[in-house]
C-alpha cells in the first residue's frame, strides 16, 4: 500500500474512543450489564450463582480464558435465564445500544437466537419485536444506527434453524438484517443446517456464519459454499488454507475479528500468534468487533486499542479497519456509502486535530493530504 491519507500521530485511548466505529459481531445475551442481570433476576425471582456483581462476573468467567468454545458458551445459560420476558429483552437491547453509543459506535448489529428466549412461553414474534423495540428506542435517543441478526445454533436440531430462518424472513425489512449460525462448531458442520440457509438465500437475506473459530478452514469453506455466507464470524483459522484465504480476499468477504474473544476461547493461542495483522497486511476486509461485551469483558474501543498497541498500528491502518466495519454493514448500498463518507470525514478531522495538538509541521500533514500527495491513498475497499 503506497501513499497515505493520514499523518503518523501518537494514538492514545481517548483517540480510539473518539473514533466513529462499527460493531458487526455482538451477541445480545453475552453483552448485558452485570447490574441489569442482578436486577432482572431479583424482579423475576430467578436464582443466580451469586447476588454480588463481582462474584457473579467471576462465576460467568467474564474475561477469563476458557477450556474451549463450548466451555465459553456455558455463561450464556445464566444470561438467558433472565431474558425470558418482553421488558427484559427490550431493556437489554436498549442498554447494549446505549453502551455502544457512549463509546462512539455509530453502527451496531446485534445478534441472538430467539428460540432461547421462549422458555417461559413468550411467543417468537414477541421475542424479536421486543429486541427491535429496544434498539429503535436507542436509535431515537442516541446517534446510533442498528440492525438485528437472527441466529440458528449449530448444536441444536437443524429443524430449529429452519424455524429461525422463517422468523428472519418474517422480520426482513422490519429491523432484521441478516441470519447467522452460532454455537459449538466442532462436530456440528454448517451443512447440516443447509435447509435453513437455502430458505434464507431464496429470500435474499444477508448471511454471516461463525466459522474457523473452533474448527479449521473446511468450516469456512462450507459456510461460504454451502450456506452462502457474505461475511465470516472470526475466521481465525482461515490462514491455514492459502487458496481459501485468497478467495475470501478476492471476493472481499469481510472477516469479523474479535480479538479478546479469540484468546478466551483459545481460537488463537496468544495475541502474538493472532492472524489479524497478517490479514490486514494482505488487504483482507477485516473488521474489529466485541463478540460479547460482558462475557469477554470488552468494548469496541478496547478491541481497537488492543490491536493498535499489539501491532503498533498507525492512523492510516486504524482508518482502514474503521472503514471496513462500515463498508461491511448489512445496510443498503446507498446508506452504507453515506454513512462511510460521514465517518471518513469525521475520522479525518479527528486525526487532523491530534496532528495539530502534537505539533506536527504543516508540510508533514500536507504530505498526507490526498489532494497534494503524489500518490493518493488507496485504502482497501
Ligand atoms: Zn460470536
Amino acid at each position: 500500500m503506497s501513499g497515505h491519507r493520514y499523518p503518523r500521530i501518537k494514538i492514545d485511548e481517548a483517540f480510539v474512543k473518539a473514533m466513529p466505529k462499527a460493531d458487526l459481531h455482538c451477541h445480545l445475551d453475552g453483552s448485558l450489564r452485570i447490574e441489569t442481570i442482578l436486577e432482572l433476576a431479583r424482579d423475576q425471582g430467578v436464582e443466580l450463582p451469586s447476588t454480588d456483581p463481582v462474584k457473579l462476573k467471576k462465576a460467568m468467567g467474564a474475561g477469563k480464558i476458557c477450556d474451549d468454545l463450548v466451555d465459553y458458551l456455558k455463561a450464556f445459560d445464566i444470561t438467558c435465564k433472565v431474558l425470558q420476558t418482553r421488558s427484559a429483552l427490550e431493556r437489554a437491547a436498549f442498554e447494549l445500544a446505549e453502551d455502544s453509543a457512549a463509546e462512539n459506535v455509530r453502527y451496531l448489529e446485534v445478534r441472538y437466537a430467539p428460540m432461547l428466549h421462549t422458555v417461559k412461553g413468550l411467543r417468537l414474534d414477541r421475542v424479536v419485536q421486543a429486541v427491535l423495540d429496544g434498539l429503535h428506542r436507542a436509535e431515537r435517543t442516541y446517534d446510533i444506527k442498528t440492525g438485528l441478526i437472527i441466529c440458528g445454533i449449530r448444536n441444536m436440531d437443524p429443524e430449529i434453524s429452519l424455524r429461525m430462518a422463517e422468523v428472519a424472513i418474517a422480520f426482513k425489512n422490519r429491523g432484521v438484517v441478516g441470519f447467522d449460525l452460532a454455537g459449538a462448531e466442532v462436530d456440528n458442520p454448517a451443512k447440516h443446517h443447509r435447509a435453513a440457509f437455502y430458505l434464507i438465500r431464496n429470500n435474499n437475506i444477508n448471511v454471516t456464519i461463525h466459522a474457523g473459530e473452533a474448527y479449521g478452514p473446511e468450516s469456512i469453506s462450507q459456510a461460504i459454499h454451502y450456506c452462502g455466507a457474505h461475511r465470516i464470524g472470526h475466521g481465525t483459522r482461515l490462514r491455514e488454507n492459502g487458496d481459501l484465504l485468497n478467495y475470501v480476499n478476492d471476493h472481499r468477504i469481510p472477516v469479523e475479528a474479535c480479538l479478546r474473544s479469540n484468546i478466551q476461547t483459545r481460537s488463537a493461542k496468544s495475541m502474538n500468534s493472532h492472524p489479524f495483522k497478517f490479514y490486514l497486511d494482505l488487504g483482507l476486509r477485516v473488521t474489529l468487533n466485541t463478540d460479547n461485551r460482558l462475557i469477554t469483558d470488552t468494548t469496541v474501543s478496547a478491541e481497537y486499542l488492543l490491536a493498535q498497541t499489539q501491532w503498533d498500528l498507525q492512523a492510516e491502518e486504524m482508518g482502514w479497519i474503521m472503514e471496513n466495519g462500515f463498508q461491511s454493514a448489512f445496510l443498503p448500498f446507498r446508506d452504507k456509502l453515506q454513512l462511510t463518507s460521514r465517518v471518513r470525514r469525521e475520522y479525518g478531522e479527528l486525526v487532523e486535530r491530534y496532528a495539530q495538538e502534537q505539533g506536527l509541521r504543516s508540510e508533514q500533514r500536507r504530505e498526507a493530504d490526498p489532494a497534494t500527495s503524489p500518490k493518493p491513498a488507496a485504502p482497501p475497499a
